[in-house]
């Protein structure tokens, strides 16, 4: 486990454009708040998902969770690069359910992409300090995770 993950440049566009893409699947009614995200496979293939909202609000489900399950049930059980954009200036990271439901699917090392919306790519350092991708292994974004592995370490017998 724990290799580092390297994406290549083309791969990393590929990423950052289909996030974008995704975004415009959003259905937000409620929060007028739109999510792309975009998972990489090794394969190289690239699945978008968006947030679904509901009226029972509960329900809605994120664009990271949505992009994980559609590739999921398509039989991509491992992912290497995750990119997420909304339509803040900013970079805003995965929510912590996303956080986990990712978690069983991708190495602690994978790269997120946290896209600001006014990122440019003709300009990716960013103009003026701003549009800037904020880029974060997963571990970074859930230390000290549990996991699938951890169902396999050995019990202590009940008595
Ligand atoms: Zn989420």
């Amino acid at each position: 486990m724990s290799t580092t993950l390297k994406l290549s440049e083309e791969d990393r566009s590929k990423l950052i454009k289909a996030a974008f893409e995704a975004r415009e699947g959003s259905y937000s009614p409620y929060s007028k708040f739109r999510v792309g995200a975009a998972l990489l496979s090794p394969n190289g293939e690239i699945v978008k998902g968006a947030n679904i909202e509901n009226a029972s609000y509960g329900a809605t489900i994120c664009a990271e969770r949505t992009a994980m399950v559609k590739a999921a049930s398509e039989g991509i059980r491992k992912v290497v690069a995750l990119a997420v954009v909304t339509d803040v200036p900013d970079a805003v990271s995965p929510c912590g359910i996303c956080r986990q439901f990712l978690r069983e699917f991708c190495s602690l090392k994978m790269p997120v992409l946290m896209i600001p919306a006014n990122y440019d790519a003709q300009h990716p350092e960013g103009v003026d300090g701003k549009g800037v991708i904020k880029e974060v292994t997963f571990e970074y974004l859930l230390p000290l995770s549990f996991g699938p592995e951890d169902l396999d370490r050995p019990r202590i017998p009940a008595e």
